[in-house]
């Protein structure tokens, strides 16, 4: 798809600036040359590709690009960031729209990835490090569509000593629970 295929809505002539000054990266420098497209390994799932995405940001495209499948299939592999002639990263982009997204209560059309993301958050916060079950405990309570975890193929790592079923915290919890606190999350 070309740049000029891209449909547009209402312009919110201050959203660039706003995602360039929460993410650090100069958004305006993109020319869309679609590099970071074709390495992007989710890129077929989304619903605007890595470099429409820029091209949107550029356009003012708020709504559509806060209420995407794009920010929320992102994996954060900085693939596209190592690629650029411009040295553009979409991962803090990107971060920085789901962010938005969620401060301005966009709905998440992505419900499974939020659960994963928001398991993975909470395991970290409560015991310094992610600990397998109960992380797949909670995205299996938040996320009634989720894919259930293969429980017999856990038991035999947990059997064979590969994950503990015990959750352990980190001796400087505190440390990460300021890092949170800093965060607001
Ligand atoms: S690789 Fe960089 S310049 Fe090219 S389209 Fe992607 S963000 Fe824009
Ligand atoms: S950081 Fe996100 S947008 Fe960039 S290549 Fe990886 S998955 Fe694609």
């Amino acid at each position: 798809m070309n740049a000029s295929d891209l449909r547009i809505n209402n312009i919110d002539s201050s959203f660039a600036d706003l995602v360039q000054e929460r993410s650090g990266e100069n958004v305006r420098r993109c020319y869309y040359c679609q590099k970071c497209t074709v390495g992007c390994p989710t890129a077929y799932v989304m619903d605007y590709k890595p470099a429409q995405v820029l091209k949107l940001i550029q356009l003012g495209q708020k709504d559509i690009l806060l209420g995407s499948t794009a920010i929320w299939l992102c994996v954060g592999c900085e693939t596209c960031g190592t690629r650029c002639p411009n040295e553009i990263r979409l991962a803090p982009v990107i971060d920085t729209l789901k962010y938005m997204a969620l401060e301005e209560g966009y709905p998440v059309p992505e419900a499974a990835v939020y659960a994963l993301h928001r398991s993975f958050l909470d395991s970290i916060k409560l015991w310094g490090r992610v600990h397998e079950a109960t992380m797949l405990a909670e995205y299996t309570l938040r996320s009634p569509r989720a894919i259930l975890p293969d429980w017999r193929l856990g038991m035999q790592l947990i059997l064979k000593g590969k994950i503990s079923f015990m959750p352990e915290r980190i001796k400087r919890l505190g440390e990460v629970e300021a890092l949170y606190k800093r965060a607001g999350s």
